[in-house]
C-alpha cells in the first residue's frame, strides 16, 4: 500500500472551512456551505496553450506504479480515500469532500485542461432530451433513463502536431477509348498537423472523441490546478508520448491517404504507398470535460455522452424492432406510391 499526498486545504472554504467544488456555471471554485466563490484565474492562463517539443531519444517511463493500492487520509475526516487504477480525483467517502492528487502523485504531468462550462442540470437536460428525440426507440426507454444521473469526468487527451515531407506511389483509373485503364503516378507532399486530438485512454472510445469532442480549441485551455477537478472524476495520463503516438498511428495513416487522394487529382485512385518522414513533432498532455449518463435497457449496458465545453450530445441507445418494421413499410408505401405516380405522370 501506497501513502499519497493530496490536495485537500486548498479545497477548503477560507471563510467557513467547508468543502468547495468547481462550479461550471461560475467558472470558479465554490463552497458548499456558504458559496463563497473563488476564481482560478492565474497569470499563466495565456501559456495553458503551449506545446512541447518530443524527443524521441528521450524514453520516458511512468512515474508511476499503479498496480499498488493507493491511499489518501483524508485530512478533514481520517477516513482512508482509495485511489484505483489511474484515478487522479475521488470523492471522500466518509465526509463527501473532494480529493485531487497532488502533483507530486500523479504520475506524468498535465500541463492544462478545458474546465466544465456545462453544470449538472444542463447536461442531464440535454442526456434525457437525446434519448427523448430518438426516433423508433421503444416506447419504455425515456422513463428507463430518466432514473440514471449524469457523472463528470475529466478524460486524458492527446494534441499533437507534426510535419510529414510524403513520397508517394498511387494507381488510378482513366477512360480511353469505352475502355477504362490503369495509370500509375507518384509524387510528393508535404502535411502539417495541427492540434490532432488522440485519446489517451482506452476507456475513451469512438463515442467520446468522434461524437462530442472533435471540435477543440486551443483558446478555451487553462493550466491545470487541482480546484478544476474539485467534485469531479478524472482520469491521470498514463502514457508515454511515444505510446500516444502508437495510438495516434492509423489516424494519421488515413489522413495522408486521404491528402494523398487529393493531391492526385484522379479518379478511382487505389493501391496507394507511401514513405514519411515525420519531423517537428509537438505535444501536449490535457484533460477534456465530458459528462457520462450510464443506463441499462434489457440487460445491455448503454451510454449517452455530453460535452463538458458546449454540451454536444450522442449516445447508445435501443431501437424498437416493432417500429423500425413499421417505418420500413411506411418507407415501402410511399416509394410505391411515389413511384405510381410518376409512372402515372409518364402517360399523361
Ligand atoms: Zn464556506
Ligand atoms: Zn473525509
Amino acid at each position: 500500500m501506497q501513502d499519497l499526498s493530496a490536495v485537500q486545504s486548498d479545497l477548503q472554504c477560507r471563510n467557513c472551512a467547508g468543502q468547495c467544488v468547481y462550479d461550471p456555471s461560475q467558472q470558479a471554485l465554490v463552497c458548499s456551505s456558504c458559496a463563497t466563490r473563488y476564481g482560478l484565474e492565474t497569470d499563466r492562463d495565456a501559456d495553458a496553450a503551449t506545446e512541447f517539443e518530443f524527443d524521441p531519444d528521450a524514453p520516458e517511463a511512468d512515474p508511476i506504479e499503479t498496480t499498488q493500492t493507493r491511499v489518501h487520509h483524508c485530512e478533514t475526516c481520517g477516513g482512508d480515500v482509495v485511489f484505483v487504477g489511474q484515478t487522479l480525483s475521488e470523492r471522500c467517502a466518509y465526509c463527501d469532500g473532494p480529493v485531487v492528487l497532488a502533483t507530486s502523485d500523479t504520475g506524468y504531468q498535465t500541463k492544462a485542461l478545458i474546465p466544465f462550462r456545462v453544470p449538472d442540470r444542463d447536461a442531464q437536460r440535454a442526456a434525457l432530451d437525446w434519448v427523448a428525440g430518438r426516433w423508433a426507440a421503444p416506447s419504455s426507454l425515456t422513463s428507463v433513463v430518466s432514473g440514471a444521473r449524469v457523472a463528470g469526468l475529466y478524460v486524458p487527451f492527446w494534441t499533437f502536431d507534426s510535419e510529414e515531407a510524403v513520397n508517394y506511389w498511387a494507381k488510378y483509373k482513366v477512360r480511353r477509348n469505352k475502355r477504362t485503364v490503369t495509370r500509375s503516378t507518384s509524387g510528393a507532399l508535404r502535411i502539417r498537423f495541427d492540434d490532432l486530438l488522440v485519446p489517451a485512454s482506452p476507456h475513451v472510445t469512438p463515442l467520446i472523441r468522434d461524437g462530442i469532442l472533435h471540435d477543440f480549441d486551443p483558446r478555451r485551455l487553462r493550466p491545470y490546478r487541482p480546484g478544476y477537478l474539485a467534485g469531479f472524476g478524472a482520469e491521470r495520463h498514463h502514457q508515454s508520448v511515444a505510446e500516444g503516438l502508437d495510438a495516434n498511428a492509423e489516424d494519421k495513416d488515413l489522413l495522408i491517404r486521404n491528402r494523398i487522394k487529393g493531391h492526385v487529382r484522379k479518379s478511382g485512385v487505389h493501391d496507394i504507398r507511401y514513405t514519411t518522414g515525420t519531423s517537428g513533432i509537438r505535444y501536449r498532455r490535457i484533460l477534456l470535460p465530458v459528462w457520462i449518463l450510464h443506463y441499462q435497457y434489457d440487460g445491455t449496458p448503454m451510454k449517452v455522452v455530453v460535452c463538458g465545453m458546449q454540451g454536444r450530445t450522442f449516445g447508445e441507445r435501443p431501437f424498437s424492432w416493432i417500429k423500425l418494421a413499421g417505418y420500413a413499410a411506411l418507407l415501402s408505401a410511399l416509394t410505391i406510391g411515389f413511384g405510381l405516380a410518376w409512372g402515372a405522370g409518364g402517360l399523361l
